[in-house]
């Protein structure tokens, strides 16, 4: 049972010095992460806790589908300098790429992304068309020595990304998966209650040119989108300006016939990309056609922000609620359930506890400390970001609050605070064990 007075959760009552953002004063105070450099943070295990719990939503999605039928596998975080050069990408990188070299002098980057990687394993290991389509994924460690790292887990130096890459026979056969994923990503971003758009987006060096953004609505997003109020049309305005030539794309141009096209700031969480061959050809990942001829495989990609998440999912609590009233998302809450009780009503709130199936009641805390005051416990609750706090003055009478909903239920008895806490507050941690 995780009692609050051994869980290692540093708390700070006051704002740290260098945290601008909501979402980095939240993760420092409540004792998520901290700096250890620039952009680099060190995960404690609420901070962990969350990351875990993205990490297992977004991979149980994509397991999920039948279509994808991704499998997970895991690559080196150090990635030979040859890879990147025969994609070219060695010196287009520039100084945004850690590079480092072994005691033989060989040289190596610190993975910012993992096409080549991949790539390589599918030039070795696939042969013929009956191989494909195929669709592989990780979830580990990116690097990119940012110009700007700020905003806490924001824009780091280190982060954790999802990082998937389909192989396919050609464009139409990956047509399919790249639907297919935008439906993966929208029950993600769904289950983690965002609100977000999807936008045409600029491929940037990676890919050849057609790809989409997911991004969530903030006043704190780095990007600016465009979005035609009649009609379905959004896109960053980075590629809205190309696309359109000299067609007027900024905010109060007119759009879809009678539609004008207003301005939005975007936390981007999610990029996929058509790759084309460019990788494939340039690594030899060939498969042999039909008619007996090589041919380069074409190619996705799909990243998800995973450390982004954890920070964008505490910007849009604090802007829809303010950050005095933060609670998780109940998907990726570190932990569901506070017990909170009274002096006197301590046994009964034990008692359940003690009802509770041991799978689910490593998601709920009991408040045991009697050496802090009542206020300081308090103060805590919307750091630590409980969804759900249940309270207990005297026998017969439990409190059980939903802090996001504001919605409270009373019951009388531990036997009944338990079972409706089992049946309609921690039900998600039955499925996710
Ligand atoms: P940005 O435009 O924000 O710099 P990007 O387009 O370079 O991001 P991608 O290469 O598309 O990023 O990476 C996939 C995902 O990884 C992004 O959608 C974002 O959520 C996340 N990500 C990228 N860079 C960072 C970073 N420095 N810190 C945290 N997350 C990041
Ligand atoms: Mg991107």
């Amino acid at each position: 049972m995780p009692l609050r007075s051994r869980l290692f959760l540093p708390v700070i009552a006051t704002t740290p010095k260098g945290a601008s953002v909501d979402s980095h004063k939240i993760l420092l105070r409540g004792g998520y992460a901290m700096q250890t450099a620039a952009g680099m943070f060190a995960m404690l295990p609420l901070g962990k806790r969350v990351l875990d719990k993205i990490c297992s939503l977004v991979s149980k999605e994509l397991d999920g589908s039948e279509i994808l039928n991704a499998q997970q596998a895991a690559m080196p975080s150090l990635v030979p300098a040859e890879l990147w050069k025969k994609t070219e990408r060695w010196e287009s990188a520039g100084s945004e790429l850690f590079r480092i070299a072994d005691r033989k002098k060989r040289e190596f980057c610190l993975g910012a992304t993992h096409e080549e990687v991949f790539t390589d394993i599918v030039a070795s290991a696939v042969r013929s068309h009956r191989d494909l389509p195929l669709f592989l994924y990780q979830i580990g460690q990116k690097y990119r020595d940012e110009a700007r790292p700020r905003y806490g887990l924001m824009r780091g130096r280190e982060f954790i990304m999802k990082d998937a890459y389909s192989f396919h026979v050609d464009d139409d056969d990956f047509a399919s998966t790249y639907e297919e994923v935008n439906a993966v990503y929208s029950r993600i971003f769904d289950a983690l209650g965002f609100d977000y758009v999807r936008v045409e987006a600029d491929g940037g060096d990676i890919g050849d040119g057609h790809s989409h953004e997911f991004h969530v609505l903030s006043n704190l997003g780095e990007d600016t989108l465009v979005h035609c109020d009649k009609g379905n049309y959004s896109a960053n305005v980075e590629i809205a300006a190309k696309r359109n030539g000299d067609a007027c794309t900024a905010p109060g141009c007119s759009c879809g016939g009678s539609g004008t096209l207003i301005e939005r700031k975007g936390i981007e969480v999610g990029h996929i990309f058509h790759l084309g061959q460019k990788y494939s050809a340039a690594l030899g990942a060939t498969f042999q056609s039909s008619d007996g001829a090589r041919v380069p495989v074409t190619m996705g990609c799909y990243g998800i922000g995973i450390t982004r998440i954890l920070a964008a999912a505490i910007e849009a609590g604090c802007e829809s609620g303010g950050c005095d009233a933060f609670a998780w998302p109940a998907s990726i809450a570190p932990y569901s359930v506070l017990l909170l009780p009274s002096k006197s009503a301590a046994p009964l709130l034990r008692d359940v506890y003690e009802r509770l199936p041991s799978n689910v009641s490593t998601s709920v805390v009991f408040e045991d400390r009697t050496d802090v005051s009542r206020k300081k416990q308090a103060a805590e609750i919307p750091l630590v970001g409980y969804p759900v706090v249940v309270t207990c003055r005297e026998e017969g009478a439990f409190t059980i609050s939903d802090r996001a909903a504001g919605a409270e239920w009373t019951v009388s008895s531990a036997e009944e605070c338990a079972s409706f806490l089992e049946k309609n507050i921690l039900e998600h941690e039955n499925k996710q064990e």
